[in-house]
C-alpha cells in the first residue's frame, strides 16, 4: 500500500493543510498512466461490422420490408433520439406539419431503444435528463430511472407530436445531396429510397456504433458472445431487471468496467454460475441513492418547475451563481471538479495557477473519497486494492453504483486485473487469457463501449454535397466550418445537433433541447421573412470560428495527465475542447441574443439571393 496516498482525507482546508501528500498522488497517477497507455490509441478496436456486423445486429425488431419512398417533406430528421425526437416536436409546435423522422433502430429512443442491458438506468436524475415531462404530462417513477421508462417516454413524446405520422425506421440515409433548381435535398437511404426535403436536421448521435477491442484471437472465440447495446435476453434469459436464468449453469465472462459494466455486472453477479470481470481501468463508483418519486413532491410541482430543475443542474455544472441547489446529487457536488472536461464559467477572482491548486486539491480528497468507498464496500484486501481509481476525477465518465463494488464480496465472482498486460491479452476457441492464465468461459459480453466519432457527417458515413456538388469533407478538410455549430456556408437548410462549435454537458439532452428550440426558431423566422434559404454567410463562419478559439480554454495538459480512455483519444488527443469554452449558459444567452438580433447571418431571402447571383 502506498502510504502516500492512503491517509485520512480531510476537509479541503488550505490552512490545516490537505492531510496527504500531493506529490506522491501525482506521481501515483501518473505511474498508472504510464502503465496504461498503448502505442496504437484508437487502433486498437475493431468496429462491429463486417465480420464483427453481428454484434450490431438489432435484437428488438425484425426487419419489416417495405417499398422504397420517393415523396418530399418540409423537414427530415436523421435520427430518432433525444435529439431527433426534440427537434421535431419543436419543429411541430413551430407549426411545420410535414416533418419525416428516420432512425436504423426499430423504432424512437436512440441510445435508450439499443442499450436494454440488465440494470441499465440514467445516472443522470431523470427530472432533468427525461425531456419534455411537463409537456407530455408526466413524472418519472424514480429519482434516476430505468431504461426501459426511458424508452417509453421517448415513444410518449413521438405519439404526443404525431411523429409516427411519416416515420421511417430500419431505415439509414446513406446520402444527402442539395438540388439547386429544387432549393431542396435528395436524400437517399439503404432502403432505396430517394426522398426529397426542404430542411435537413442531422442528429445521429456521438456513441452510437459498438465497439469491440481487438484482441488478438477474438475470431477464434467459440462459446457465446455479445455486446452490451444489443444484449442477447435469448440466450441469458431475464429482462432489464435481471433474472437471467439462462446464466445459472455458464461461467460468464464481461468484459469492461466503464458506466455500463457498472450497472450490468450485479445482475450478472446474481445469476451467473461464475462471473469473471475483466478490468483494466477502474472506473470511479460513487454514491448513487436512487429512490423512487415522492407522490407528495410530484403533487406539489407547479407549472415551469422541469425547466427551472433543468436550468438549475446545468447551471451549477457549468460554474454560474445559483442562490440552491435543486438536485443534490454528487453531479451537483463535484461540478467543480468536472470543469476540467466540461469547461464553463471560472472564478476570476483567483489567479490561475492558485485556482488550479484548489481544483487539484479539491480533486484528491474527492478520489480519496472514492478509494476509501472501496475498502469500506469490499471485503478481499487485494480486490479492493485493484478497484480503486488512481486518475483525476474527470479523466473518465464518473461512475456512481450502490451495488456494484458489493458484487465482489460474492463467491461467485472473481475480478481479474488486466492493467498489466493493457487489457486482455488474447482469445482462445474457448475462454479468456490474461498473462500466462487462461479463463475457460461459456458466454463473454463486451462492455467495452461506442466509437466516438462525431456524427455521420464528420466521420464521412453519411457523405453530404451542398452547393456546387462539393462534399462536405472537402469543405471542412481543415476543420469543421459552422455558425454555432449548427449550420455552414455551401450547405443551405441542413443543421446538425451535437456539441461540435455548440454546447457541452453532462446532461446533453439539455443541450439537445436548446438545440432543437434554436432550430425551429429559425425555419420559423425563415418562413416569416419568405427566405429561401438558411445559410451563414462566410463571414459570419469565420467569426464563429475566431471567437471559438479566443475563448477556448486549454485543457491539453489535464487531458494529457490522465489515463488513456474515450475522453483523451485514448491518450492520443491533446487538442482544446471543440465546444465553446464559456460553457452552455454563455453560450445559450449568446444563442438568444442573436436570434434577437434578426437572424441575418442566416437568412438569405429570395432578393439577396438575386444580388449575389448578379455578383457571381
Ligand atoms: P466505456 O468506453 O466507458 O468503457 C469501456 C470499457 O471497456 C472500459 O472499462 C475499458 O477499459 C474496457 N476495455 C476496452 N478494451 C479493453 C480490453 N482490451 N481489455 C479489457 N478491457 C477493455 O463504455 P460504456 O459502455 O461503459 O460507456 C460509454 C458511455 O456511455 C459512458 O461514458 C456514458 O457517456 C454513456 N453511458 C451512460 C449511461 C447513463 O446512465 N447515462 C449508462 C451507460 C453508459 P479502459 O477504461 O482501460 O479503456
Amino acid at each position: 500500500m502506498d502510504d502516500a496516498t492512503t491517509s485520512t482525507p480531510s476537509p479541503l482546508d488550505p490552512a490545516s493543510g490537505p492531510g496527504f501528500d500531493p506529490a506522491a498522488l501525482r506521481e501515483r497517477y501518473r505511474r498508472e498512466r504510464d502503465r496504461r497507455l498503448r502505442p496504437d490509441g484508437n487502433g486498437q478496436y475493431r468496429r462491429a461490422a463486417g465480420e464483427f456486423g453481428y454484434y450490431a445486429k438489432d435484437p428488438h425488431a425484425a426487419r419489416v420490408e417495405r417499398e422504397p419512398l420517393t415523396d418530399r417533406v418540409e423537414a427530415l430528421v436523421v435520427g430518432g433520439g433525444f435529439g431527433g425526437l426534440l427537434t421535431g416536436a419543436r419543429l411541430r409546435e413551430a407549426g411545420v406539419e410535414s416533418v419525416r423522422m428516420m432512425d436504423e433502430a426499430g423504432d424512437f429512443g436512440g441510445t435508450w431503444y439499443w442499450d436494454r442491458y440488465p440494470g441499465i438506468h440514467c445516472d443522470i436524475e431523470s427530472y432533468v435528463y427525461m425531456p419534455l415531462l411537463e409537456e407530455v404530462g408526466y413524472v418519472p417513477q424514480w429519482r434516476y430511472a430505468p431504461g426501459e421508462e426511458i424508452r417509453r417516454h421517448a415513444v410518449a413524446i413521438a405519439e404526443h407530436y404525431g411523429l409516427y405520422r411519416d416515420a421511417v425506421f430500419q431505415t439509414r440515409a446513406t446520402e444527402l445531396r442539395w438540388d439547386e433548381d429544387g432549393a431542396e435535398w435528395i436524400v437517399r437511404t439503404d432502403r432505396g429510397d430517394v426522398m426529397r426535403a426542404r430542411y435537413v436536421v442531422v442528429s445521429s448521435g456521438t456513441l452510437t456504433q459498438p465497439k469491440l477491442p481487438g484482441i488478438p484471437g477474438i475470431e477464434d472465440y467459440r462459446g457465446h458472445t455479445f455486446h452490451t447495446s444489443r444484449w442477447d435476453y435469448g440466450y441469458t434469459g431475464g429482462d432489464a431487471d435481471g433474472g437471467l436464468t439462462g446464466l445459472v449453469d455458464k461461467r460468464v465472462a464481461v468484459v469492461g468496467t466503464g458506466a455500463t459494466g457498472l450497472q450490468a455486472v450485479p445482475h450478472v453477479a446474481r445469476d451467473a454460475q461464475h462471473l469473471y470481470v475483466f478490468q483494466r481501468t477502474p472506473s470511479t463508483v460513487d454514491v448513487r441513492d436512487n429512490r423512487p418519486t415522492d407522490p407528495e413532491w410530484a403533487a406539489s410541482l407547479e407549472p415551469g418547475w422541469q425547466r427551472e430543475r433543468m436550468e438549475n443542474f446545468l447551471a451549477i455544472l457549468s460554474g454560474e451563481e445559483v442562490d440552491e441547489d435543486l438536485t443534490q446529487d454528487r453531479w451537483t457536488s463535484t461540478a467543480r471538479l468536472q470543469r476540467k472536461m466540461i469547461t464553463g464559467a471560472v472564478d476570476t477572482t483567483l489567479d490561475p495557477a492558485e485556482r488550479e491548486r484548489l481544483d487539484e486539491l479539491a480533486d484528491f480528497t474527492t478520489m480519496n473519497e472514492i478509494r476509501a468507498r472501496v475498502d469500506d464496500l469490499v471485503t478481499d484486501p487485494a480486490t479492493a486494492e485493484a478497484l480503486k481509481p488512481w486518475y483525476r476525477y474527470m479523466c473518465k465518465r464518473p461512475g456512481f453504483s450502490d451495488q456494484y463494488l458489493q458484487a465482489f464480496n460474492r463467491a461467485n465472482v472473481t475480478l481479474v486485473d488486466t492493467a498489466d498486460h493493457g487489457g486482455i491479452t488474447r482469445m482462445t476457441e474457448t475462454g479468456v487469457v490474461v498473462g500466462e492464465d487462461e479463463y475457460p468461459v461459456d458466454c463473454i459480453i463486451f462492455a467495452t463501449g461506442f466509437e466516438t466519432g462525431v456524427s455521420g457527417v464528420v466521420s464521412g458515413t453519411l457523405p453530404v454535397y451542398g452547393r456546387g456538388g462539393t462534399p462536405l469533407g472537402e469543405a471542412w478538410a481543415r476543420g469543421p466550418r459552422t455558425l454555432h455549430g449548427f449550420y455552414s456556408h455551401g450547405f443551405p437548410n441542413l443543421f446538425h445537433l451535437g456539441a461540435m462549435q455548440n454546447a457541452n454537458s453532462v446532461n446533453f439532452v439539455h443541450i439537445l433541447q436548446e438545440q432543437a428550440g434554436h432550430i425551429a426558431a429559425v425555419v420559423a423566422a425563415a418562413g416569416k421573412a419568405g427566405a429561401r434559404y438558411v445559410e451563414p454567410t462566410r463571414e459570419a463562419e469565420d467569426a464563429w470560428i475566431a471567437t471559438l478559439r479566443e475563448v477556448a480554454v486549454d485543457n491539453s495538459e489535464f487531458l494529457a495527465g490522465c489515463t488513456p480512455g474515450y475522453y483523451n483519444g485514448e491518450g492520443k488527443r491533446r487538442a482544446a475542447p471543440t465546444s465553446y469554452s464559456p460553457g452552455p449558459v454563455a453560450f445559450h444567452r449568446l444563442l438568444a441574443e442573436w436570434r434577437e438580433g434578426g437572424m441575418d447571418d442566416v437568412l438569405v431571402a429570395p432578393d439577396t439571393e438575386q444580388r449575389e447571383l448578379a455578383e457571381g
